[in-house]
């Protein structure tokens, strides 16, 4: 069998070409990166936890009209996504304040926010992704008035629907980041959400204890973030409740248990 072919590798993941025109293979890799890469390390384990945390709410999202990169899962590490053009800008969705909107606006962190706050940032390492207004992004071209719409809507769909599905299982959405790829099909073009949702993208707390649930465990050096994410995956129904408890690190439901 030919080797496949890479065709990007990012920090946290690599993108393979797929099977048939259209498709990529994204494969989850266990690196964990922040602060613009000037921290590095590998977890053992959260390739395989957030490959399986972002196929259960692509396909939440599926089922609730949103549409998404995801096609299906191939194996622990790895899914079948549609190809899509990325549109340069992480989309940023935020109920509470945390993070660099703390910092910037000087508010106290895990305050409510009067309303969900959208902010847009453009993809660029080598800038450390800036903050950018609506006529940055018209005026460079990254995307049109029309798209930007269209990515607020949908922002605010996915804010909703994973606010909900983590407040089930106890964990307060605080915020969190996604990206959106043009899907081509013809001449017809449409925007769905692409890249992952998982713990590495969001802010999750626990909402009795506020423990913190996500990837600033990494940022923070808090410790112990593999087993946080394997206890989001729990609580999501993704892992075994039996042996999810035990540290020999994540046990997942196969399709045919499930
Ligand atoms: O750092 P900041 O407060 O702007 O991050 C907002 C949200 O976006 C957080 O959930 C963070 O994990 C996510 N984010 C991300 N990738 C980035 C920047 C932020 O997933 N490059």
């Amino acid at each position: 069998m030919a080797r496949r072919k890479q065709i990007y590798e990012g920090k946290a993941k690599i993108l393979f070409e797929g099977p048939e025109p259209g498709t990529i293979i994204q494969y989850f890799k266990d690196d964990a990166t922040a602060f613009n890469n000037q921290k590095k390390a590998v977890l053992e384990g959260k390739g395989v936890l957030n490959n399986r945390i972002s196929e259960f709410v692509m396909m939440g999202l599926e089922r609730i009209g949103v549409p998404t990169h995801f096609i299906k899962r191939l194996n622990m590490r790895e899914q079948l996504v549609r190809h899509v053009e990325i549109v340069p800008l992480e989309v940023v969705v935020r109920n509470y304040a945390a993070g660099s909107i703390s910092k910037r606006l000087g508010i106290e962190d895990g305050v409510a926010l009067p309303r969900s706050v959208i902010e847009f940032y453009f993809k660029n390492d080598e800038l450390g992704d800036p903050l950018v207004s609506e006529e940055h992004i018209t005026a460079f071209n990254w995307a049109n008035p029309q798209e930007i719409d269209d990515m607020m809507a949908l922002a605010l769909r996915v804010n909703d629907y994973l606010s909900g599905l983590f407040a089930g299982v106890g964990i307060k959405l605080v915020d969190f980041k996604i990206e959106f790829g043009r899907q081509y099909e013809g001449d017809m073009m449409r925007l769905i959400v692409a890249d992952e949702i998982s713990p590495d993208s969001c802010r999750l707390w626990d909402m009795e204890t506020g423990h913190i649930m996500d990837k600033d465990r990494f940022r923070q050096d808090l410790g112990d973030v593999t087993d946080a994410y394997r206890e989001v995956a729990r609580r999501l129904g993704v892992l075994r409740e039996a042996e999810s408890s035990g540290q020999s690190g994540p046990v997942l439901v196969s399709d045919n248990e499930k």
